[in-house]
Protein backbone atom coordinates (compact mmCIF):
# COMPACT_ATOMS: atom_id res chain seq x y z
CA UNK A 1 0.00 0.00 0.00
CA UNK A 2 1.38 3.25 -0.69
CA UNK A 3 0.44 5.58 1.72
CA UNK A 4 -0.66 8.74 -0.35
CA UNK A 5 -3.76 6.55 -1.45
CA UNK A 6 -4.72 4.76 1.83
CA UNK A 7 -7.05 6.10 4.63
CA UNK A 8 -4.46 7.36 7.45
CA UNK A 9 -6.40 9.76 9.47
CA UNK A 10 -3.84 10.32 11.83
CA UNK A 11 -4.25 12.95 14.88
CA UNK A 12 -1.93 15.05 15.98
CA UNK A 13 -3.42 16.14 19.06
CA UNK A 14 -4.08 13.63 22.02
CA UNK A 15 -7.75 13.00 21.99
CA UNK A 16 -8.83 14.85 25.70
CA UNK A 17 -11.32 11.71 25.98
CA UNK A 18 -8.62 9.01 26.02
CA UNK A 19 -7.52 7.96 29.83
CA UNK A 20 -5.30 5.22 28.74
CA UNK A 21 -2.53 4.52 26.26
CA UNK A 22 -4.40 1.90 23.97
CA UNK A 23 -7.44 4.35 23.31
CA UNK A 24 -5.63 6.93 22.99
CA UNK A 25 -3.23 5.80 20.39
CA UNK A 26 -5.81 3.85 18.03
CA UNK A 27 -7.41 7.04 17.88
CA UNK A 28 -3.99 9.10 17.07
CA UNK A 29 -3.10 5.84 14.87
CA UNK A 30 -6.95 6.74 12.80
CA UNK A 31 -7.56 2.92 13.76
CA UNK A 32 -11.28 4.02 14.73
CA UNK A 33 -13.50 6.45 15.49
CA UNK A 34 -16.06 6.80 17.95
CA UNK A 35 -19.82 6.78 16.50
CA UNK A 36 -21.69 6.81 19.91
CA UNK A 37 -20.64 5.84 23.34
CA UNK A 38 -18.70 2.13 23.68
CA UNK A 39 -19.31 2.07 19.59
CA UNK A 40 -16.95 2.54 16.93
CA UNK A 41 -16.33 2.20 12.98
CA UNK A 42 -12.98 0.15 12.32
CA UNK A 43 -10.75 2.50 10.14
CA UNK A 44 -8.82 0.58 7.76
CA UNK A 45 -5.75 0.03 9.70
CA UNK A 46 -8.13 -0.85 12.98
CA UNK A 47 -10.03 -3.39 10.83
CA UNK A 48 -6.92 -5.02 9.39
CA UNK A 49 -5.62 -5.58 12.62
CA UNK A 50 -8.97 -6.59 13.87
CA UNK A 51 -9.12 -9.33 10.88
CA UNK A 52 -5.95 -10.18 11.28
CA UNK A 53 -6.66 -11.22 15.34
CA UNK A 54 -9.82 -12.74 13.51
CA UNK A 55 -7.66 -14.80 11.02
CA UNK A 56 -5.47 -16.01 13.75
CA UNK A 57 -8.44 -17.04 15.51
CA UNK A 58 -9.92 -18.60 12.72
CA UNK A 59 -6.74 -21.28 12.27
CA UNK A 60 -5.97 -21.97 15.55
CA UNK A 61 -9.79 -22.85 16.01
CA UNK A 62 -9.88 -25.23 13.20
CA UNK A 63 -6.45 -26.91 14.46
CA UNK A 64 -8.40 -27.91 17.26
CA UNK A 65 -10.96 -29.49 15.18
CA UNK A 66 -14.08 -26.27 15.90
CA UNK A 67 -16.11 -25.79 13.16
CA UNK A 68 -17.19 -22.08 12.35
CA UNK A 69 -20.60 -20.76 11.24
CA UNK A 70 -22.49 -17.48 11.84
CA UNK A 71 -25.57 -16.65 13.02
CA UNK A 72 -27.21 -13.20 13.43
CA UNK A 73 -27.24 -10.28 15.76
CA UNK A 74 -30.50 -10.04 16.56
CA UNK A 75 -32.53 -12.67 18.27
CA UNK A 76 -36.23 -13.45 19.42
CA UNK A 77 -36.62 -12.65 22.86
CA UNK A 78 -38.84 -15.88 23.14
CA UNK A 79 -35.38 -18.34 22.92
CA UNK A 80 -34.63 -16.31 25.95
CA UNK A 81 -37.57 -17.16 27.63
CA UNK A 82 -36.91 -20.70 27.47
CA UNK A 83 -33.64 -20.35 29.22
CA UNK A 84 -35.30 -17.86 31.84
CA UNK A 85 -32.00 -15.52 30.67
CA UNK A 86 -34.79 -12.89 29.39
CA UNK A 87 -35.84 -11.83 32.65
CA UNK A 88 -32.45 -12.54 34.52
CA UNK A 89 -29.89 -10.80 32.13
CA UNK A 90 -30.96 -7.07 33.23
CA UNK A 91 -30.35 -3.85 31.89
CA UNK A 92 -26.95 -4.74 29.59
CA UNK A 93 -29.65 -6.56 26.96
CA UNK A 94 -30.92 -4.46 24.35
CA UNK A 95 -34.34 -4.86 23.84
CA UNK A 96 -36.57 -4.08 21.50
CA UNK A 97 -39.55 -4.64 18.73
CA UNK A 98 -39.96 -4.87 15.41
CA UNK A 99 -42.90 -3.19 13.11
CA UNK A 100 -45.09 -6.79 14.32
CA UNK A 101 -44.34 -5.86 17.70
CA UNK A 102 -42.51 -9.02 18.17
CA UNK A 103 -39.45 -8.18 20.84
CA UNK A 104 -36.25 -8.73 20.12
CA UNK A 105 -32.45 -8.41 20.98
CA UNK A 106 -29.26 -7.65 20.07
CA UNK A 107 -27.15 -10.88 21.27
CA UNK A 108 -25.34 -10.53 24.37
CA UNK A 109 -23.53 -14.53 23.62
CA UNK A 110 -25.77 -17.15 21.69
CA UNK A 111 -26.21 -19.76 24.23
CA UNK A 112 -29.83 -19.83 23.45
CA UNK A 113 -29.24 -19.67 19.87
CA UNK A 114 -26.47 -22.19 19.36
CA UNK A 115 -28.71 -24.67 21.71
CA UNK A 116 -31.62 -24.11 19.14
CA UNK A 117 -29.52 -25.33 16.39
CA UNK A 118 -28.35 -28.35 18.07
CA UNK A 119 -31.79 -29.24 19.11
CA UNK A 120 -33.31 -28.90 15.39
CA UNK A 121 -30.78 -31.09 13.73
CA UNK A 122 -29.03 -33.17 15.90
CA UNK A 123 -30.23 -36.06 18.21
CA UNK A 124 -27.78 -39.26 18.41
CA UNK A 125 -24.75 -39.52 20.37
CA UNK A 126 -23.19 -40.72 16.99
CA UNK A 127 -23.17 -36.81 16.20
CA UNK A 128 -20.62 -35.87 18.76
CA UNK A 129 -18.55 -34.35 20.16
CA UNK A 130 -19.48 -30.89 18.10
CA UNK A 131 -17.91 -27.80 18.37
CA UNK A 132 -19.27 -24.80 16.43
CA UNK A 133 -18.06 -21.64 16.66
CA UNK A 134 -18.24 -17.71 15.49
CA UNK A 135 -16.74 -14.79 15.25
CA UNK A 136 -19.73 -11.93 15.88
CA UNK A 137 -20.09 -8.93 16.98
CA UNK A 138 -22.19 -8.53 20.35
CA UNK A 139 -24.28 -5.88 22.00
CA UNK A 140 -23.74 -5.61 25.81
CA UNK A 141 -25.48 -2.42 27.20
CA UNK A 142 -22.42 -1.53 29.28
CA UNK A 143 -23.43 0.89 32.28
CA UNK A 144 -19.80 2.76 31.18
CA UNK A 145 -18.52 1.79 28.39
CA UNK A 146 -14.65 3.40 28.74
CA UNK A 147 -11.07 2.46 27.31
CA UNK A 148 -12.31 2.94 24.05
CA UNK A 149 -12.76 -1.09 22.57
CA UNK A 150 -11.79 -2.43 25.56
CA UNK A 151 -15.12 -1.87 27.34
CA UNK A 152 -17.18 -0.86 24.29
CA UNK A 153 -21.36 -1.72 23.88
CA UNK A 154 -20.74 -3.29 20.52
CA UNK A 155 -17.74 -5.45 20.31
CA UNK A 156 -16.20 -8.31 18.82
CA UNK A 157 -16.37 -11.77 20.14
CA UNK A 158 -15.39 -15.23 19.41
CA UNK A 159 -17.87 -17.67 20.90
CA UNK A 160 -17.85 -20.99 20.50
CA UNK A 161 -19.72 -23.61 22.04
CA UNK A 162 -19.67 -27.68 22.44
CA UNK A 163 -21.97 -30.57 22.51
CA UNK A 164 -20.59 -33.77 24.52
CA UNK A 165 -22.63 -36.64 25.64
CA UNK A 166 -20.99 -37.34 28.76
CA UNK A 167 -18.64 -34.66 31.31
CA UNK A 168 -15.48 -36.59 31.00
CA UNK A 169 -15.79 -35.60 26.92
CA UNK A 170 -16.91 -32.22 27.84
CA UNK A 171 -14.31 -31.39 29.98
CA UNK A 172 -12.02 -33.07 27.60
CA UNK A 173 -13.85 -30.36 24.81
CA UNK A 174 -12.68 -27.47 27.89
CA UNK A 175 -9.16 -28.65 27.77
CA UNK A 176 -8.79 -28.40 24.32
CA UNK A 177 -9.97 -24.59 24.54
CA UNK A 178 -7.55 -24.07 27.30
CA UNK A 179 -5.04 -25.46 25.12
CA UNK A 180 -6.15 -23.61 21.61
CA UNK A 181 -6.21 -20.42 23.60
CA UNK A 182 -3.11 -20.63 24.79
CA UNK A 183 -1.29 -21.03 21.79
CA UNK A 184 -3.72 -18.15 19.80
CA UNK A 185 -2.77 -15.77 22.51
CA UNK A 186 1.26 -16.54 21.78
CA UNK A 187 0.78 -16.08 18.18
CA UNK A 188 -0.24 -12.72 18.79
CA UNK A 189 2.59 -12.07 21.06
CA UNK A 190 0.53 -11.94 24.40
CA UNK A 191 1.26 -14.02 27.43
CA UNK A 192 -2.69 -14.69 29.09
CA UNK A 193 -2.89 -16.14 31.89
CA UNK A 194 -5.50 -18.91 32.80
CA UNK A 195 -6.89 -17.83 35.87
CA UNK A 196 -9.64 -19.43 37.94
CA UNK A 197 -12.94 -17.35 37.93
CA UNK A 198 -17.15 -17.02 38.89
CA UNK A 199 -18.87 -18.10 36.04
CA UNK A 200 -21.04 -14.69 36.77
CA UNK A 201 -24.47 -15.26 34.56
CA UNK A 202 -23.51 -17.60 32.28
CA UNK A 203 -23.30 -20.68 34.96
CA UNK A 204 -21.42 -23.40 35.10
CA UNK A 205 -19.16 -24.99 38.21
CA UNK A 206 -15.50 -24.80 35.96
CA UNK A 207 -14.11 -21.60 34.49
CA UNK A 208 -11.23 -19.83 33.60
CA UNK A 209 -10.29 -16.63 32.96
CA UNK A 210 -7.42 -15.46 30.50
CA UNK A 211 -6.12 -12.44 31.46
CA UNK A 212 -2.89 -9.92 30.37
CA UNK A 213 -1.24 -8.68 33.26
CA UNK A 214 -1.68 -4.72 32.83
CA UNK A 215 -1.73 -1.85 35.25
CA UNK A 216 -4.56 -0.43 33.08
CA UNK A 217 -6.35 -3.17 33.39
CA UNK A 218 -9.84 -4.07 35.20
CA UNK A 219 -9.71 -7.11 36.86
CA UNK A 220 -7.39 -7.80 40.15
CA UNK A 221 -5.85 -10.58 39.88
CA UNK A 222 -3.77 -12.69 42.94
CA UNK A 223 -1.33 -15.45 41.63
CA UNK A 224 1.81 -17.11 41.93
CA UNK A 225 4.58 -15.29 39.49
CA UNK A 226 6.31 -18.40 38.22
CA UNK A 227 2.78 -18.53 36.21
CA UNK A 228 4.45 -15.42 33.83
CA UNK A 229 7.01 -17.55 32.57
CA UNK A 230 5.00 -20.42 31.61
CA UNK A 231 5.04 -20.94 27.55
CA UNK A 232 3.65 -23.29 25.05
CA UNK A 233 6.29 -22.39 22.43
CA UNK A 234 6.14 -24.63 19.78
CA UNK A 235 5.29 -27.79 21.28
CA UNK A 236 3.02 -30.03 19.08
CA UNK A 237 -0.03 -30.58 20.18
CA UNK A 238 -2.48 -33.58 19.39
CA UNK A 239 -6.21 -32.20 20.16
CA UNK A 240 -7.40 -35.70 20.24
CA UNK A 241 -4.91 -36.83 22.96
CA UNK A 242 -6.73 -36.45 25.97
CA UNK A 243 -3.96 -36.89 28.11
CA UNK A 244 -1.36 -34.63 26.33
CA UNK A 245 -4.14 -31.86 26.31
CA UNK A 246 -4.77 -32.67 30.07
CA UNK A 247 -1.67 -32.60 31.15
CA UNK A 248 -0.70 -29.30 29.32
CA UNK A 249 -3.97 -27.26 30.98
CA UNK A 250 -2.75 -28.71 34.80
CA UNK A 251 0.91 -27.36 34.16
CA UNK A 252 -0.92 -23.81 33.41
CA UNK A 253 -3.25 -24.32 36.16
CA UNK A 254 -1.53 -25.80 38.79
CA UNK A 255 0.02 -22.22 40.40
CA UNK A 256 -2.54 -19.98 41.73
CA UNK A 257 -4.19 -17.69 39.58
CA UNK A 258 -7.41 -16.33 40.14
CA UNK A 259 -9.67 -13.16 39.37
CA UNK A 260 -10.99 -10.96 42.36
CA UNK A 261 -14.10 -12.80 42.71
CA UNK A 262 -12.90 -16.28 43.39
CA UNK A 263 -9.55 -15.14 45.52
CA UNK A 264 -10.30 -16.76 48.77
CA UNK A 265 -8.14 -15.81 52.25
CA UNK A 266 -6.07 -18.58 52.42
CA UNK A 267 -4.17 -16.98 48.90
CA UNK A 268 -1.37 -15.43 51.23
CA UNK A 269 -0.61 -19.46 52.54
CA UNK A 270 -0.78 -20.92 48.93
CA UNK A 271 1.86 -19.55 47.74
CA UNK A 272 5.44 -18.83 48.91
CA UNK A 273 5.27 -15.15 49.48
CA UNK A 274 8.04 -14.44 47.38
CA UNK A 275 5.93 -15.44 44.48
CA UNK A 276 2.84 -13.72 45.75
CA UNK A 277 1.38 -10.84 43.35
CA UNK A 278 -1.48 -8.77 43.54
CA UNK A 279 -1.94 -7.07 40.13
CA UNK A 280 -4.12 -5.96 37.38
CA UNK A 281 -5.09 -7.66 34.40
CA UNK A 282 -7.36 -7.24 31.28
CA UNK A 283 -9.86 -10.06 30.97
CA UNK A 284 -9.26 -11.11 27.11
CA UNK A 285 -10.74 -14.65 27.41
CA UNK A 286 -13.19 -16.89 29.13
CA UNK A 287 -13.73 -20.67 28.74
CA UNK A 288 -16.79 -22.30 30.80
CA UNK A 289 -18.25 -25.68 31.32
CA UNK A 290 -21.84 -26.00 32.13
CA UNK A 291 -22.85 -29.34 31.90
CA UNK A 292 -26.65 -29.69 31.03
CA UNK A 293 -27.96 -26.14 32.28
CA UNK A 294 -29.25 -25.10 28.71
CA UNK A 295 -29.64 -28.12 27.15
CA UNK A 296 -31.98 -29.36 30.26
CA UNK A 297 -34.11 -25.82 29.91
CA UNK A 298 -34.29 -26.29 25.79
CA UNK A 299 -35.16 -29.70 25.19
CA UNK A 300 -31.84 -30.66 23.40
CA UNK A 301 -31.31 -33.99 24.00
CA UNK A 302 -29.64 -36.68 22.40
CA UNK A 303 -29.91 -40.83 22.33
CA UNK A 304 -27.29 -42.28 24.27
CA UNK A 305 -25.25 -45.76 23.30
CA UNK A 306 -28.28 -47.49 25.32
CA UNK A 307 -31.01 -45.94 23.77
CA UNK A 308 -32.02 -43.65 26.46
CA UNK A 309 -32.57 -39.93 25.69
CA UNK A 310 -29.69 -37.39 27.88
CA UNK A 311 -29.77 -33.60 27.70
CA UNK A 312 -26.36 -32.73 26.05
CA UNK A 313 -23.50 -31.77 28.28
CA UNK A 314 -22.24 -28.19 27.13
CA UNK A 315 -19.69 -25.61 27.49
CA UNK A 316 -19.13 -22.31 26.23
CA UNK A 317 -15.55 -20.17 25.07
CA UNK A 318 -15.35 -16.76 24.37
CA UNK A 319 -12.16 -14.84 22.98
CA UNK A 320 -12.60 -11.02 23.33
CA UNK A 321 -10.98 -10.41 19.53
CA UNK A 322 -11.71 -6.40 19.57
CA UNK A 323 -10.82 -6.05 23.09
CA UNK A 324 -7.81 -7.72 22.50
CA UNK A 325 -6.32 -5.09 20.36
CA UNK A 326 -6.80 -3.27 23.15
CA UNK A 327 -4.83 -5.34 25.25
CA UNK A 328 -1.95 -5.89 22.58
CA UNK A 329 -1.29 -2.10 22.91
CA UNK A 330 -1.39 -1.56 26.11
CA UNK A 331 1.53 -4.13 25.94
CA UNK A 332 3.30 -2.74 23.32
CA UNK A 333 3.65 0.64 23.44
CA UNK A 334 6.18 3.32 24.35
CA UNK A 335 5.84 7.35 24.53
CA UNK A 336 5.73 7.48 20.42
CA UNK A 337 3.14 5.10 19.65
CA UNK A 338 2.45 1.78 18.94
CA UNK A 339 4.82 -1.05 18.75
CA UNK A 340 2.75 -4.16 17.24
CA UNK A 341 4.21 -7.66 17.62
CA UNK A 342 5.46 -9.05 14.15
CA UNK A 343 2.20 -11.83 14.45
CA UNK A 344 -0.43 -8.95 14.35
CA UNK A 345 1.37 -6.36 12.35
CA UNK A 346 -1.48 -4.50 10.31
CA UNK A 347 1.61 -3.96 7.60
CA UNK A 348 5.24 -6.13 7.84
CA UNK A 349 7.44 -2.65 7.17
CA UNK A 350 7.16 0.73 6.11
CA UNK A 351 9.17 2.19 3.49
CA UNK A 352 10.46 5.91 4.05
CA UNK A 353 11.36 7.49 1.68
CA UNK A 354 13.56 10.34 2.92
CA UNK A 355 13.65 12.47 -0.42
CA UNK A 356 10.28 12.00 -2.80
CA UNK A 357 11.08 13.24 -5.79
CA UNK A 358 14.17 12.25 -6.53
CA UNK A 359 14.60 10.40 -9.29
CA UNK A 360 17.34 7.42 -7.82
CA UNK A 361 15.54 7.48 -4.30
CA UNK A 362 12.22 6.83 -5.70
CA UNK A 363 13.25 3.86 -8.19
CA UNK A 364 15.08 2.44 -5.13
CA UNK A 365 12.00 2.53 -2.98
CA UNK A 366 9.75 1.45 -5.70
CA UNK A 367 12.57 -1.37 -6.34
CA UNK A 368 11.99 -2.71 -2.72
CA UNK A 369 8.32 -2.30 -2.23
CA UNK A 370 8.19 -4.56 -5.58
CA UNK A 371 10.36 -6.93 -3.79
CA UNK A 372 8.35 -6.83 -0.75
CA UNK A 373 5.66 -7.83 -2.22
CA UNK A 374 6.87 -10.38 -4.54
CA UNK A 375 8.22 -11.78 -1.59
CA UNK A 376 4.60 -12.16 0.15
CA UNK A 377 4.73 -9.56 2.16
CA UNK A 378 2.57 -6.34 3.05
CA UNK A 379 4.76 -3.35 2.92
CA UNK A 380 3.52 0.58 4.02
CA UNK A 381 5.43 2.42 1.54
CA UNK A 382 5.32 6.25 2.55
CA UNK A 383 5.71 8.02 -0.29
CA UNK A 384 4.16 11.45 0.72
CA UNK A 385 5.83 15.06 0.13
CA UNK A 386 6.25 14.97 3.53
CA UNK A 387 9.64 16.11 6.00
CA UNK A 388 11.61 13.11 7.49
CA UNK A 389 10.53 13.63 10.58
CA UNK A 390 6.63 13.80 9.90
CA UNK A 391 7.44 10.26 8.14
CA UNK A 392 9.02 8.85 11.11
CA UNK A 393 6.80 9.96 13.39
CA UNK A 394 4.28 8.33 11.60
CA UNK A 395 6.00 5.49 11.13
CA UNK A 396 6.44 5.47 14.91
CA UNK A 397 3.00 6.27 15.86
CA UNK A 398 1.23 3.47 14.10
CA UNK A 399 4.15 0.85 15.45
CA UNK A 400 5.42 -1.15 12.15
CA UNK A 401 7.86 -3.66 13.54
CA UNK A 402 9.98 -2.79 10.99
CA UNK A 403 11.37 0.28 8.81
CA UNK A 404 13.82 0.58 5.68
CA UNK A 405 14.84 4.14 5.01
CA UNK A 406 16.17 5.21 2.06
CA UNK A 407 17.41 8.50 1.01
CA UNK A 408 20.20 9.62 -1.28
CA UNK A 409 23.11 9.72 1.13
CA UNK A 410 23.12 5.89 1.62
CA UNK A 411 22.11 5.07 -1.60
CA UNK A 412 25.43 6.73 -2.83
CA UNK A 413 26.80 3.57 -0.88
CA UNK A 414 24.53 1.54 -2.84
CA UNK A 415 22.99 0.87 1.31
CA UNK A 416 19.61 1.21 3.21
CA UNK A 417 18.78 1.44 6.70
CA UNK A 418 16.49 -1.02 8.36
CA UNK A 419 15.40 -0.16 11.80
CA UNK A 420 13.62 -2.05 14.24
CA UNK A 421 10.93 -0.26 16.00
CA UNK A 422 10.83 -2.21 19.16
CA UNK A 423 14.88 -1.89 19.99
CA UNK A 424 15.19 1.21 17.74
CA UNK A 425 18.60 -0.23 16.65
CA UNK A 426 19.35 0.26 12.77
CA UNK A 427 21.64 -1.99 10.52
CA UNK A 428 23.09 -0.66 6.75
CA UNK A 429 22.41 -2.77 4.35
CA UNK A 430 21.94 -3.14 0.66
CA UNK A 431 18.47 -3.00 -0.60
CA UNK A 432 18.62 -6.87 -1.77
CA UNK A 433 19.66 -7.77 1.92
CA UNK A 434 16.83 -5.38 3.67
CA UNK A 435 14.44 -7.73 2.05
CA UNK A 436 16.01 -11.03 2.50
CA UNK A 437 16.01 -9.99 6.07
CA UNK A 438 12.15 -8.78 6.87
CA UNK A 439 11.17 -12.01 4.50
CA UNK A 440 13.11 -14.32 7.17
CA UNK A 441 11.83 -12.20 9.89
CA UNK A 442 8.50 -13.56 9.10
CA UNK A 443 9.49 -17.04 7.55
CA UNK A 444 6.49 -19.16 9.71
CA UNK A 445 4.33 -16.15 11.47
P1 LIG B 1 -16.17 -8.39 31.59
O1 LIG B 1 -16.02 -9.10 32.92
O2 LIG B 1 -14.93 -7.70 31.16
O3 LIG B 1 -17.40 -7.54 31.52
P2 LIG B 1 -17.42 -10.75 30.65
O4 LIG B 1 -16.83 -11.74 31.59
O5 LIG B 1 -18.77 -10.24 30.90
O6 LIG B 1 -16.41 -9.53 30.50
P3 LIG B 1 -17.59 -12.83 28.65
O7 LIG B 1 -19.03 -13.13 28.65
O8 LIG B 1 -16.66 -13.76 29.35
O9 LIG B 1 -17.35 -11.33 29.16
O10 LIG B 1 -17.17 -12.60 27.11
C1 LIG B 1 -15.99 -13.15 26.50
C2 LIG B 1 -14.96 -12.09 26.23
O11 LIG B 1 -15.50 -10.98 25.53
C3 LIG B 1 -14.39 -11.47 27.49
O12 LIG B 1 -13.38 -12.29 28.03
C4 LIG B 1 -13.84 -10.14 26.97
O13 LIG B 1 -12.54 -10.33 26.44
C5 LIG B 1 -14.80 -9.79 25.85
N1 LIG B 1 -15.73 -8.74 26.29
C6 LIG B 1 -16.73 -8.84 27.19
N2 LIG B 1 -17.35 -7.67 27.37
C7 LIG B 1 -16.74 -6.79 26.55
C8 LIG B 1 -16.93 -5.40 26.27
N3 LIG B 1 -17.89 -4.71 26.86
N4 LIG B 1 -16.10 -4.82 25.38
C9 LIG B 1 -15.14 -5.52 24.76
N5 LIG B 1 -14.91 -6.82 24.98
C10 LIG B 1 -15.70 -7.46 25.87
MG1 LIG C 1 -15.79 -13.24 31.20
Amino acid sequence: MRLSRYFLPVLKENPAEAQIASHRLMLRAGMIKQQSAGIYSWLPLGYKVLRRLAQIVHEEQEKAGHIPLLMPTLQSADLWRESGRYDAYGPEMLRFKDRHDREMLYGPTNEEMITDIFRAHVSSYKDLPLTLYQIQWKFRDEVRPRFGVMRGREFYMKDGYTFDLTKEDALHAYNRHMVSYLRTYERMGLTAIPMRADSGPIGGENTHEFLVLAQTGESEVFYDDRVEALKLGDRAVDFDDRGQVADICKEFTTLYARTDETHDAALFEQIPEAHRRVARGIEVGQIFYFGSKYSEAMGATVTAPDGSKVPVEMGSHGIGVSRLIGALIEANHDEKGIIWPEGVTPFHVGIVNLKQGDAATDTACEAIYAALKAAGLDPLYDDRDERAGAKFATMDLIGLPWRITVGPRGLAKNLVEVTSRRSGESEELSAEAAVAKIAQIYEGI
